[in-house]
C-alpha cells in the first residue's frame, strides 16, 4: 500500500462516513493524485485556476474537481466547463460571473459562499449581514445557473484550539441563520466546508460536512 494509501485511510478511518474528504492536491504533482486516484479518491481540491486546468486534462474524468482559493472573476471562464464545487464565492460580482459561465457551458454549477470567520486580515469572504441581503435581493434571485450548496471558511492559523472551535461554531450559526432564512425547504443547501489538516477533527465536532485536507495526505508543502 503506498504512503499516501495509508494516509487516505487513515483519515476516512477517523471521520464520518457522511463527511466529503476533498484532497487538497496543490503544489503536489500528477504522480501522487494517482496514487490518491488508486486509492479510490475522487474529491480533489486546487487553489490555482491554470494548475486546476492542467490537472484535469490529465488526469480521468470522474474526478470531482473543487475550487477552494480565492477565484477571480476573469478566470472563471477556464474552469466553468468542468469544475464540480467552487468553494471561495465571496462576492456578488464573482457569483454573477459564475453563472454567466455557467449558463454558456448550458450546465447550472455549484458554489459554496465563503465566510470571514477568523482574526486575520487576509482571510476573504463575506459577513452574515452582506450575505443576508444578496440572498435577499433580486438580482441574486436571477441568477439560474448557479446553485449555492452550502458555505466555506477558514479558521484563524493558531494553536489555540478554543479560539479554533468558537470560529467552526460562529459558522456553523451562519449556515443556521441561512438555511432557516433561505434555504429551509431547499435539501441541496447543506454543506459547511470548514476543517484542514490541522483541524478537521474539531471541524467535524462543530458539524463540518465537507473536509479540505492537504498536507497530512500528501506531506507538506
Ligand atoms: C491549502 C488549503 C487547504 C489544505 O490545507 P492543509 O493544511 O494542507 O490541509 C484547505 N483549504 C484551503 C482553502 C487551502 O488553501
Amino acid at each position: 500500500m503506498s504512503r499516501i494509501a495509508k494516509e487516505l485511510e487513515l483519515i476516512k478511518g477517523s471521520i464520518p462516513g457522511s463527511v466529503t474528504l476533498v484532497a487538497v492536491s496543490k503544489t503536489k504533482p500528477l504522480e501522487l493524485l494517482k496514487e490518491a486516484y488508486a486509492a479510490g479518491q475522487r474529491h480533489f481540491g486546487e487553489n490555482r485556476v491554470q494548475e486546476l486546468e492542467e490537472k484535469y486534462n490529465a488526469l480521468p474524468k470522474d474526478i470531482c474537481w473543487h475550487m477552494i482559493g480565492h477565484l477571480q472573476s476573469k478566470k472563471v471562464k477556464t474552469i466553468a466547463p468542468f469544475v464540480h464545487l467552487i468553494h471561495g464565492v465571496d462576492s456578488f460580482k464573482l457569483l454573477a460571473e459564475i453563472n454567466k459561465q455557467a449558463l454558456k457551458n448550458n450546465r447550472t454549477i455549484d458554489c459554496l459562499l465563503q465566510f470571514f470567520i477568523a482574526q486575520e486580515e487576509t482571510k476573504f469572504g463575506f459577513d452574515l449581514e452582506e450575505a443576508l441581503e444578496m440572498l435577499g435581493s433580486d438580482e441574486f434571485a436571477a441568477l439560474k445557473n448557479i446553485r449555492l450548496v452550502g458555505i466555506m471558511g477558514m479558521a484563524t492559523f493558531t494553536d489555540d484550539t478554543d479560539q479554533i472551535r468558537t470560529e467552526f461554531k460562529t459558522l456553523a450559526s451562519y449556515f443556521d441563520q441561512l438555511k432557516s432564512t433561505h434555504f429551509e425547504n431547499v435539501a441541496s443547501f447543506k454543506e459547511i466546508s470548514m476543517g484542514m489538516s490541522g483541524d478537521y477533527a474539531i471541524a467535524i465536532e462543530e458539524g463540518s460536512t465537507m473536509v479540505r485536507i492537504g498536507s497530512a495526505i500528501f506531506g507538506g508543502r
